[in-house]
């Protein structure tokens, strides 16, 4: 059975103030609050983050789409000349075959009609296929920017309530960090010391009770002699086992 080591306070022995371990359960108590709040600051952040990194994914996906309605209206267009002129040719080689003398020129000339009534029709279905186009990009866009409209009028609200709260906590965490160094001032510097340097690098409370002969934290057997020390709560008894200060209870 691993022995309680029992932590002398000072070199000759000196014994701490009787209500020590009363003051260092408050500062505890304190400590625990203060982590809690810092707990719930990270994670409005971290809400805050999340929301604004979405409005941006939703605005870089407007940059994108907005691309693609600029390409496709540049399709449109090049496809609108391409009709244009195809309408003219048609009309120009119709006029042309109005004039041939013979057979030959007219086979010729109806070859030349047929072919450039065949490139219209292409360009025809072109156009069709770029206002589609447009007509696809233009609602995918009108949809986007809408749900970027909502999206913002409602994240913007979680925004300003996540703030307001943090706000809040910024000042409490400030108010209870105040309390604990006036708290902290009015206890017994080796036991403060002591407290400090087990809670440093724990994320568990720093004192555990003795509860029926075992550490409360780690559930470690206590000798007879130890527990009686504990009970006397004249100096600070550190579990062997896991590091916390123990205390007795009532
Ligand atoms: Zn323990």
């Amino acid at each position: 059975m691993p022995e309680g080591r029992v932590i002398r306070l000072s070199e000759d022995g000196e014994e701490m103030e009787g209500n020590t371990v009363e003051s260092l359960l408050q500062l505890q108590e304190i400590d625990a609050l203060i982590v809690d709040r810092q707990a719930r600051l990270a994670a409005l952040r971290a809400e805050s983050e999340q929301l604004v990194a979405e409005l941006e994914e939703l605005e870089k996906k407007t940059v994108v789409l907005n691309g693609r309605l600029e390409e496709v209206e540049g399709e449109l267009r090049h496809a609108e000349r391409t009709v244009q002129a195809g309408r003219e040719t048609l009309k120009r080689l119709q006029a042309r075959a109005q004039e041939v003398h013979n057979m030959r020129e007219h086979t010729a000339a109806r070859a030349e009609v047929d072919a450039a009534r065949q490139n219209l029709e292409a360009g025809e279905d072109e156009l069709l296929d770029a206002m589609q186009d447009q007509e696809t990009a233009r609602s995918a866009l009108s949809e986007l920017e809408g749900d970027i409209a909502s999206r913002q009028q409602e994240y913007g609200e979680r925004l300003e309530d996540l703030d307001a709260e943090r706000r809040r906590l910024d000042e409490e965490i400030a108010i209870e960090l105040d309390r604990r160094s006036n708290r902290a001032l009015r206890i017994d510097e080796r036991a403060r010391v002591m407290y400090d340097m087990v809670r440093r690098g724990r994320a568990d409370s720093p004192l555990a009770p003795l509860v029926e002969g075992v550490c409360g934290h780690c559930y470690t057997a206590i000798p007879l002699q130890t527990q009686q020390v504990i009970r006397a709560g004249r100096v600070l008894v550190v579990c062997e086992t896991c590091g916390v200060i123990l205390h007795a209870v009532d």
